[in-house]
């Protein structure tokens, strides 16, 4: 086993994830769905007037009927509906938590040892992945010509080895250890009689800002398994962590996902009775239709539960498109925001908005 002068592995490369994203905008304004129906984007505001759907953007009335409901919250999960908002501004949000609501990521990863399976590359992007809970609010941006400080840079330290002769080990994230006072490692110098420098110049221990001292830096799941080690191998590490968007490396985005659906519409065309009715109610998986009892022997299918439609279609398969139609609410959206750990979802949505109303007022100064 050799030790090694620190090495440096960058975590980094753009990855082309909002592409793969996408495709919710694609349909987000087609008010029906059937077999034979393409979904389109519809900019025109007159466009649902036959149905009696007025989709112009009138301020008033959108501050008059904007509404937000809480659906469900749990800490890394929130599920809410946005009603009375436009398509474009619906995916905005969602785009804008996939990909500019900051976090803390492992960028560098100085290596002393690594004698494990997996090389230096891919244990240090393994090491970006892992979700790390810190407020990325209480930190600065890390530019090129900053010096790493107590408040743009985290130190995290891993040293395990397995020892000779003993049973295989695994390495799991909760071995990762925050180092207040930035990293111990010294930088090699140029000139020897220079004075000695560290990767990091921290004026004063994080463990000494309140911020961090109530709530230590530490990652999100400690079982994510990093490596196994077998007897006689180690890793020893340094990783710094600095602040970043999802745009630049999906390791920043603060969401595991960011998601709506727009709410479903089931209309009956017709009144649907007796054995039909049984057959509607039968076909669908997800329990949407009811059957009601008329009274003399007579029953009816009754729509008591459209959200849960997931237009799976099987309704309107084999004939059904003349007893039933399926739409979709053009203005309600049923959003989901699961969070990898940074912040709960529902303060990620919060910061969401505030960078859609910072662009705005630089948009609005722009044109001043
Ligand atoms: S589309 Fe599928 S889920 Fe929706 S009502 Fe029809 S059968 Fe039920």
């Amino acid at each position: 086993m050799s030790r090694r002068v620190p090495g440096v592995g960058v975590v980094g490369g753009a990855e082309d994830f909002l592409d793969a994203g996408g495709g919710v905008e694609d349909d987000a304004l087609s008010p029906t769905v059937g077999d034979e129906q393409e979904t389109e984007g519809v900019s025109y505001s007159g466009a649902y007037a036959a149905m009696g759907v007025d989709n112009s953007l009138q301020l008033d009335s959108f501050c008059k009927n904007f509404k937000v409901v809480v659906n469900k919250l749990s800490e890394d999960e929130m599920e809410f509906d946005m009603i009375g908002i436009d398509a474009a501004l619906a995916n905005a949000f969602r785009r804008i938590l996939i990909a500019e609501v900051p976090t803390m990521a492992i960028e560098k990863v100085f290596f002393l040892d690594n004698t494990s399976v997996i090389n230096d590359e891919v244990l240090a992007h393994r090491l970006g992945l892992i979700p790390l809970a810190v407020d990325p609010r209480l930190f600065d941006d890390l530019s090129e010509n900053d010096v790493p400080n107590e408040r743009n840079t985290l130190v995290f330290k891993l040293e395990v080895s397995c020892e000779k002769g003993g049973p295989r080990r695994t390495v799991k994230s909760d071995q990762l250890k925050w180092l207040p006072n930035g990293s111990e490692l010294p930088m090699e110098l140029r000139n020897p009689s220079g004075n000695q420098k560290g990767y990091t110049s921290f004026s004063c221990s994080q463990a000494s800002l309140p911020e961090l001292s109530k709530n230590p830096p530490r990652v999100k799941h400690g079982d994510i398994i990093i490596s196994k080690l077998g007897p006689g191998q180690a890793i020893e590490l340094e990783a710094h962590a600095v602040k970043g968007i999802g745009k630049t490396h999906a390791k920043w985005s603060p969401v595991s996902t960011a998601w709506y659906r727009m709410l479903p519409e089931v209309v009956l065309l017709k009144e649907v009775r007796n054995e039909d009715a049984e057959g509607l109610a039968a076909k669908c998986p997800t329990k949407v239709f009811d059957i009601e009892d008329m009274g003399k022997g007579e029953k009816r299918a009754v729509v008591v539960n459209p959200r849960a439609c997931t237009l799976c279609r099987e309704c309107i398969r084999g004939g059904g498109e003349d007893l039933v139609e399926l739409r979709r609410v053009k203005d309600h959206f049923i959003f989901t925001i699961e969070s990898a750990g940074a912040l709960p979802p529902e303060v990620l949505f919060t910061e969401a908005v505030k960078i859609l109303e910072g662009k705005c007022e630089r948009v609005i100064s722009e044109l001043s």
